[in-house]
């Protein structure tokens, strides 16, 4: 799983994170909510070190990474692959064809050969069911097929946890659909998983626990389904009210 310790971050003098302490269970579905500028995509961001924290601790597996230690290359390689992170933006290759957009990072990060990372590309987008794609180049296909791609290229990697910032947020709601029936799959496999969303059908019936972030805090966490019921902070109700 990953734990998260008495984290904090600022930009200059804006403190963005503040104190704050996150356990996510092996095969857990965390659910991340919260008003634009609370630090969810802050918070993402530091799990797997593309910010820095300036205070606090990060376990992920048997890894832990404390704020002000010096990170060596390998350990952060170690720690990037284990943690699959996939944006509201696709970061594909674009003069890259679909297969190799999956099999690249697999050889260059885990060093397997061309033919075992594409053979292992191939089984990955049959399972998303874009089998037919592999030879196209990202470009021509909808968003929700590459943000699917982008889903398959962190897995290929085997990773512990996966970290989503927004997948479907730059989707029309009809290709959304498509990814969080991906990410649904995934969840019923076994993933550990962090999820930022809007999408409040989602968070409620596949997230196991729910925190909600505001002003770099977290304000309230627990039952996803619960919380959405029944918020104990106004604030969170508010938010709730504007989402829903
Ligand atoms: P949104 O829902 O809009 O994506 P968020 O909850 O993901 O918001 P963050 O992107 O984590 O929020 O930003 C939290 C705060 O940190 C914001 O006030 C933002 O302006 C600030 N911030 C984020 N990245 C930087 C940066 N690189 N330099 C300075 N300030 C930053
Ligand atoms: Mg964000």
């Amino acid at each position: 799983g990953v734990q998260i310790s008495n984290l904090s971050k600022r930009f200059g003098d804006h403190l963005v994170l503040d104190d704050i302490s996150m356990n996510v269970k092996p095969g857990s579905v965390t659910a991340l909510i919260g008003p634009s500028g609370s630090g969810k995509s802050t918070l993402l961001r530091c799990v797997n070190l593309l910010e820095t924290p300036d205070g606090g601790s990060i376990t992920v597996g048997s890894q832990t990474i404390r704020a002000g230690d010096r990170v060596k290359d390998r350990e952060l390689l170690t720690l990037r692959r284990q943690v699959g992170m996939v944006f509201q933006s696709f970061n594909l290759f674009p003069h890259f064809t679909v297969l190799r957009n999956v099999a690249f990072p697999q050889e260059k990060i885990l060093g397997r050969s061309r033919e075992e990372a594409e053979a292992r590309a191939r089984v990955l987008l049959e399972r998303v069911g874009l089998a037919d794609k592999a030879d196209q180049h990202p470009g021509k296909c909808s968003g929700g097929q590459q943000q699917r791609i982008a889903i398959v290229r962190a897995l290929a990697l085997n990773p512990r946890v996966m970290l989503f910032d927004e997948p479907t947020s730059a989707l029309d709601p009809e290709v959304g659909v498509e990814v969080l029936t991906v990410m649904r799959e995934l969840a019923d496999a076994g993933m550990t998983m962090i999820v930022v969303t809007h999408e409040m059908q989602f968070a409620r019936d596949v997230s196991d626990h729910l925190v909600v972030m505001a002003d770099g805090h977290i304000i309230e966490e627990g039952d996803p389904a619960e919380i959405m019921a029944d918020p104990r902070e106004e604030r969170t109700r508010r938010f709730l009210n504007a989402v829903l």
